[in-house]
């Protein structure tokens, strides 16, 4: 099978999909935004200078983001299941680390997913999101289709669902300017190293799952 990179504005549904891919193909789902959260939870010196740069919405440097995926990626390649990258690269920069990274690591057989969604209705899902913290899956109190059955409350586990603390509005204009700001040259990028596959994220997450899932087979 294919594996993917993910390249989308805050809040398009990178999450939503990884999780739909990892129950029915058994993707191994690398988000460097859980990686951050994972190093946060620990409360090291390290995990308070990244809480504060997430707060801020602003991006935290390439060297201990990069350090964190490269750990997780090497032991996913040592098992043979796909994975998806989700939340790296954000600048073109790391795009180009990437790439020296999976040339290093004997990978090939991928494609990147631009995810795209416009300013209003990331918002929209940004402020709607709420995440069970037990078992992962997200839903939204404001689109169809993703609110939880009970208010509050998990479908799949029955815990009660908490919002991210950087799923603010304030940090949201932060985080959609850096994503404006960087992702043309990514675009770009991928685009001529004949990589890219666009895929309308505007569309319920069901119908974004059934245009991805047409890539998930290897490349030919
Ligand atoms: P996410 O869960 O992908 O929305 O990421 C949450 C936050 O983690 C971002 O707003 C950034 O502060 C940080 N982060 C995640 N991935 C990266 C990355 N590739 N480079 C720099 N910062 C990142």
């Amino acid at each position: 099978m294919r594996n993917f990179v993910f390249i989308a504005p805050p809040a398009a549904g990178k999450g939503t999909q990884s999780k739909l891919l990892v129950e029915k193909y058994g993707y191994n789902h690398i988000s460097t935004g859980d990686l951050l959260r994972e190093e946060v939870s620990k409360n090291t010196e390290l995990g308070i200078q990244i809480n504060e740069i997430i707060s801020s919405g602003k991006l935290v440097s390439d060297d201990i983001v990069l350090t964190l995926l490269k750990n997780r990626l090497s032991s996913v390649l040592s098992g043979s299941n796909p994975f998806i990258i989700d939340g790296f690269p954000r600048t073109y920069n790391q795009a180009v680390m990437l790439e020296d990274c999976f040339k290093e690591l004997n990978v090939d057989n991928y494609s990147v997913i631009y995810m795209n969604l416009d300013y209003e209705e990331a918002k929209k899902r940004v402020l709607g999101r709420l995440i069970c913290p037990n078992c992962g899956k997200s839903f939204n109190d404001l689109v169809e289709g993703l609110m939880p059955k009970v208010s509050g409350i998990c479908d799949s586990c029955s815990s009660n669902l908490e919002k991210r603390s950087d799923d603010t509005e304030e940090t949201f204009k932060d985080r959609f300017d850096t994503y404006i700001n960087n992702v043309e040259p990514i675009l770009n990028y991928y685009n001529d190293l004949n990589k890219l596959i666009n895929v309308d994220a505007s569309k319920n997450a069901e119908d974004i799952f059934k245009d991805i899932e047409t890539y998930v087979t290897e490349v030919k």
